[in-house]
């Protein structure tokens, strides 16, 4: 039996989707879902946090290419909430490249590129909960009620 888990987790919209000015049609694709907004904020990444971010990839030969890609210009961070919303936010983003991502989820509909995918999204809660305080102090981040929770999250025990 799955278990309904509360979960949060952090997404960044890439510099190419700032600079497609894709940021509008990415954000309500996360609000229509029925996720939380409970973080949002613009920034540019600095070289300390990029070799954070991505050190699972630091060895690679093409890390530098990355590198310059994510400081091209700003991006905007987001953190979400929403019930087992890890699993939910990767599906909607769909896989790294975006020639292989399935039409529907934002790489698949807007890149073709497997370095410019436009969004990245936590891929556990361990690391949603290191991302999100890497890019996002406690005063930036609000916890509150949303009237429709209720109506998104119906009572269900799968
Ligand atoms: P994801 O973003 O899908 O979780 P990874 O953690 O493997 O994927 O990679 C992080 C990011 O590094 C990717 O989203 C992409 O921008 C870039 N990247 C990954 N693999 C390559 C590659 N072979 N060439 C260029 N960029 C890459």
């Amino acid at each position: 039996m799955e278990k309904a888990r509360k979960e949060r987790t952090l997404i960044i919209m890439k510099p190419d989707a700032i600079q497609r000015s894709l940021f509008g049609e990415i954000l309500q694709r996360f609000e229509r879902k029925g996720l939380k907004i409970i973080g949002v904020k613009m920034a540019k990444i600095s070289d300390v946090l990029v070799e954070e971010h991505y050190s699972h990839l630091i060895d690679k030969p093409f890390f530098s290419s990355i590198k310059n890609y994510m400081q091209s210009s700003p991006m905007v961070l987001l953190a979400l909430s929403g019930v087992n919303c890890i699993s939910a936010v990767r599906l909607i983003v769909g896989p790294t490249k975006g020639y292989e991502a399935d039409a529907g989820s934002i790489r698949g509909d807007f890149s073709m590129s497997g370095q410019s995918n436009l969004v990245h999204a936590s891929d556990s809660i361990e690391t949603a909960e290191a991302e999100i305080k890497r890019f996002f102090k406690e005063d930036e981040l609000f916890d509150y009620q949303k009237t429709d929770y209720a109506l998104i999250n119906a009572e269900e025990h799968f």
